[in-house]
């Protein structure tokens, strides 16, 4: 067996134990959703490393995590929050490393995610990021649905929000403003 790899049993692996763990911390900017329900949670691997105080092994976890947005202030906190997820549950020892490549796309948000962005107020990006890319010049423009009443009757008023994911939206029906989280 390659170093690294755990056997299949009946229980969870290592790695399955170890992404569960991961999978518990949320994005810092939409606090509901975890970063596996954006999709920025790629992998997680647990390989064992020597203890430098008595020289007995220890377990070490090496997560790859892809940004939304490369420069996107909330990887530094995921970071951290990562460390402290897995010291807190006996894993010393925490690598993260960013991948940038390929980039994220929303594609990779899970419909749980998508349920419970919407839950939270912000519109979940409508259509897939292929369909945008292929349309070339012209944008697809699909109907935002207001998270609020759910009226597809929905005007942007700024392309870019309260961060650069998001663009602000209005409601023509409820007159509520929300935030719609762009295709990417
Ligand atoms: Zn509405």
């Amino acid at each position: 067996m390659a170093p690294g790899q755990q056997k299949i049993t009946g229980q969870k692996t290592a790695d399955q134990k170890a992404w569960d763990i991961a999978a518990t911390v949320c994005d810092p900017e939409i606090p509901v959703l975890t970063i596996e329900d954006l999709g920025i949670l790629r992998n997680v691997r647990v390989t064992k490393e020597p203890n430098a105080d008595d020289g007995g092994m220890v377990p070490a976890v090496q997560v790859t995590i892809t940004p939304t947005y490369s420069g996107c202030p909330a990887m530094d906190a995921i970071r951290d929050d990562l460390v402290t997820a897995f010291n807190r549950e006996g894993y010393p020892s925490v690598n993260v490393e960013l991948v940038l490549s390929p980039a994220w796309t929303t594609d990779w948000m899970s419909d749980a995610g998508k349920v419970k962005l919407e839950q939270y107020g912000i519109a979940p990006p409508s259509g897939h990021s292929n369909a945008v890319r292929h349309a070339g010049p012209i944008r697809l423009s699909l109907a935002v649905k207001c998270p609020q009443c759910s009226s597809l009757n929905t005007k942007e008023l700024t392309r870019f929000g309260s961060t650069s994911c998001k663009a602000l939206y209005v409601c023509q029906d409820c007159k509520e403003p929300f935030d719609y989280f762009k295709v990417l």
